[in-house]
């Protein structure tokens, strides 16, 4: 199918980052059984995904949820084409996951001085610092590192974020060494001209082939928002199946983009994902019931 506009041409493919298993049930006040979250993510990776993040090596008495890091990693069934990353917070979380067989890592940072510092407890000068040491150990494994940017068009402590700030520091990911940025709209505020503006000052930093969209559904805009991006040449999009995480700054708000809404506008655009939409609506709905909680995604309730 053509796109209705003459002058943005949409591509044609786009590469879905799965990231309910870390993001999602991070941020999900039911606990799940480390043998359920395993069940989960090797029935999304029967459903044509090409990268399902798994989960997270930061703290335990940060993030309860995932605790069980190291067992998820180790125990899932990893298809082949199927990447599975794990985000990384410093050098010990790098040497846990390098130990736990992990072959693709994940790093993060804020864009917003008081985030970090709530986040992770440190300036985003020292989160760079952090940061080296764990380049070093995923070069030398031969390891891909995606880099994490929230607050990216508003932060919970800051109000709004200067898009120059964002081409800063997505710049500076990519020259310490990560293969792409993925952009976060952590609490969910931006808008679609807002996002184009913003994509557009950071592609004048790093080429819009590595940069990656994070939209967080809080107030309605992701699918525009992504649409928006899709026509400056974003090619990369984050989303959670069933909308799974909620938003941690507003009791009851959706969160991150549910993953078959995203799918199922590509690919009525006559944009190719991959993914099985049924079989993955499926895999959303057994989570929510394990949960205790309703889909968030629209297209993935008709699925019930
Ligand atoms: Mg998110």
């Amino acid at each position: 199918m053509k796109s209705l506009h003459t002058t943005n041409a949409l591509p044609s493919k786009v590469t879905i980052v799965e990231v309910g298993p870390r993001d999602g049930l991070q941020n999900e006040q039911q606990h799940l059984d480390t043998d359920k979250k395993i069940n989960f993510i090797n029935r999304l990776s029967t459903c044509g995904l090409p990268v399902i993040e798994c989960s997270s090596m930061v703290s335990s008495q940060w993030i309860p949820q995932l605790a069980d890091a190291e067992e998820v990693i180790n125990k899932i069934d990893r298809h082949p084409g199927v990447r599975y990353p794990v985000l990384v917070p410093n050098e010990k979380g790098m040497q846990r996951a390098l130990a736990a067989g992990a072959t693709s890592v994940a790093i993060f940072i804020a864009v917003s001085e008081s985030f970090n510092q709530k986040n992770v407890n440190c300036s985003i000068d020292e989160s760079f610092t952090r940061f080296e040491p764990v380049m070093a150990l995923a070069k030398a494994a031969g390891i891909e590192v995606r880099g994490y940017l929230s607050c990216i068009m508003g932060c919970p402590y800051e109000g709004k974020i200067k898009p120059m700030k964002v081409a800063t520091i997505a710049r500076h990911l990519i020259e310490l060494g990560c293969y792409e940025v993925s952009l976060g709209d952590t609490i969910g505020a931006g808008t679609p001209l807002q996002a184009q503006r913003l994509v557009q000052t950071i592609s004048k930093q790093v080429p819009v082939e590595q940069l990656a969209i994070h939209f967080h559904d809080t107030r309605g805009q992701a699918l525009a928002n992504i649409f928006a991006c899709l026509e400056l040449g974003i090619t990369t999009i984050d989303a959670a199946v069933a909308g799974l995480g909620g938003c941690p700054y507003a009791k009851g708000s959706s969160g991150n983009v549910a993953t078959e809404d995203v799918v199922y506008m590509l690919e009525g655009m006559g944009i190719e994902t991959g993914i099985d939409l049924r079989a993955l609506s499926e895999a959303g709905n057994m989570i929510c019931q394990q949960l205790k909680r309703s889909s968030h995604s629209k297209v993935g309730r008709l699925y019930q």
